[in-house]
């Protein structure tokens, strides 16, 4: 069986919904959304914090934060549809003169960008979030227009909003191959396990398994995978009232509230071999988690382990995403490889996708991210990934 559509999406997470709304709404034509699982946001997007900031040390992230979370924050306004947002804010608590000079430096380039940022020191943190340690802090920065909000709420939002205006979402139909013509300059649609779908655009928003996908057509993605474990706790004394998200940027060790427990996580075990292994291990929990947890928030000794998950990050050499169309490949878009910040990129990064698709200025200009700058050595780079 084949079929035929303007814009094949592949993917439903955050990326892949947002993007099939985007592009509706844009008058993009006939859009299928293929999913290989029974339900959407079931990939990293389902493993994901929900983080959301204007903290990051390049520019371009910066600039896709502000608007991505102006869209987050208003979701609800604009939709009438209902996401779980708390605007709590992001703590950096820096613990070296030498991370804090660029720390301060990355907080005034946010600033002059648009961003509110604070420089705070260790009693004002200290004040911020009670009970948490800060011997050796040398100093801390605040984005009270940071956040949290609900993956899932995000993803079937978009999903429901792009349902509305015609999108055809199929779930458990998994692509096999991106076909291009017979001298690989142009896109012909995708093979799946239910057949083919003709299709002049194509767009990668298969997060980490992206890479795989692109190779069928000969496009290689720098992606890999990082496992990263996420632990939350049951409630105890002592949580923080606040939800705000705090990093210890010494370990990179992050937590917030969750209910009357706490969330968290931090950097993975160090894998140099790229893996997809999302199996928990109890022993680097207990031996590497848990005791840089309570070195930094002590009451977490006296709180117990409610559940934890395994998800992967889609690492990139310069830990930014690869967005946009392939040089020498027509009607092929990418939206892979958002190192651990895809979530809060995800509206814009739909509405950017739809831009280029169809013809308009993009709201942002991401061509500093396509994949080319690889090919031509113009990384970019980014220190804050949590
Ligand atoms: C532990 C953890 C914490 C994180 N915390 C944050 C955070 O606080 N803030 C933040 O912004 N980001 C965070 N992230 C990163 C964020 O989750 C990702 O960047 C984001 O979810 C990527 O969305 P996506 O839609 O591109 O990918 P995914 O959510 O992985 O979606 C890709 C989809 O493609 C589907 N797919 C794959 N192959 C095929 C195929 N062949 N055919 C059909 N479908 C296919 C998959 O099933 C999947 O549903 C975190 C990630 C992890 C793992």
């Amino acid at each position: 069986m084949t079929d035929t559509a303007d814009v094949v999406v592949i993917g439903g997470g955050a990326m892949g919904a947002s993007i099939a709304y985007h592009l509706a709404a844009a008058g993009a034509g006939r859009i299928v959304l293929l999913e290989r699982e029974g339900a959407l946001g079931l990939g990293s997007t389902g493993r994901c914090a929900g983080g959301f900031r204007h903290q990051f040390t390049s520019e371009i992230n910066v600039r896709l934060s502000l608007e991505s979370v102006r869209m987050i924050r208003s979701f609800s306004a604009d939709h009438d549809l209902p996401l779980d947002v708390h605007v709590e804010g992001y703590l950096f608590l820096v613990r070296s003169e030498a991370a804090w000079r660029d720390h301060r430096a990355a907080a005034a380039m946010q600033r002059s960008l648009g961003a509110r940022v604070d420089e705070l020191d260790a009693a004002a943190a200290a004040q911020l979030i009670p009970g948490l340690a800060v011997e050796g802090v040398v100093g801390a920065t605040f984005g009270p227009d940071d956040g949290i909000a609900d993956p899932s709420g995000l993803t079937n939002g978009y999903a429901t909003l792009a349902r509305r205006l015609g999108v055809e979402i199929r779930l458990g139909s998994t692509v096999t191959r991106i076909r291009a013509g017979s001298d690989g300059s142009s896109i012909r649609g995708v093979d799946t396990d239910r057949g083919a779908v003709d299709a002049p655009v194509v767009i990668n928003a298969a997060g980490v398994w992206g890479a795989d996908l692109a190779a069928t057509c000969g496009v290689i993605l720098p992606v890999r995978p990082e496992p990263r474990h996420v632990v939350v706790t049951s409630a105890f004394d002592g949580r923080p009232d606040r939800r705000t998200l705090v990093i210890d940027t010494a370990t990179m060790f992050y937590f917030h509230r969750e209910g009357q427990g706490v969330l968290m996580g931090m950097p993975g075990r160090g894998e140099t071999v790229p893996t997809f292994d999302t199996r928990i291990d109890e022993r680097w929990i207990a031996e590497e988690l848990l005791p840089t947890a309570i070195s930094i928030l002590p009451n977490l000794a006296e709180a117990g382990l409610a559940r934890s998950w395994v998800g992967l990050y889609e690492m990139t050499p310069d830990r930014h995403a690869i967005l946009g169309p392939v040089e020498g490949v027509d009607g092929l878009y990418l939206a892979n490889g958002f190192s651990g910040h895809g979530f809060q990129h995800a509206p814009i990064v739909g509405r950017v996708i739809a831009d280029l698709v169809t013809g308009s200025q993009p709201l942002v200009d991401v061509s500093s991210l396509r994949l080319e700058r690889f090919a031509r050595g113009e990384l970019i780079g980014e220190s804050h990934v949590v």
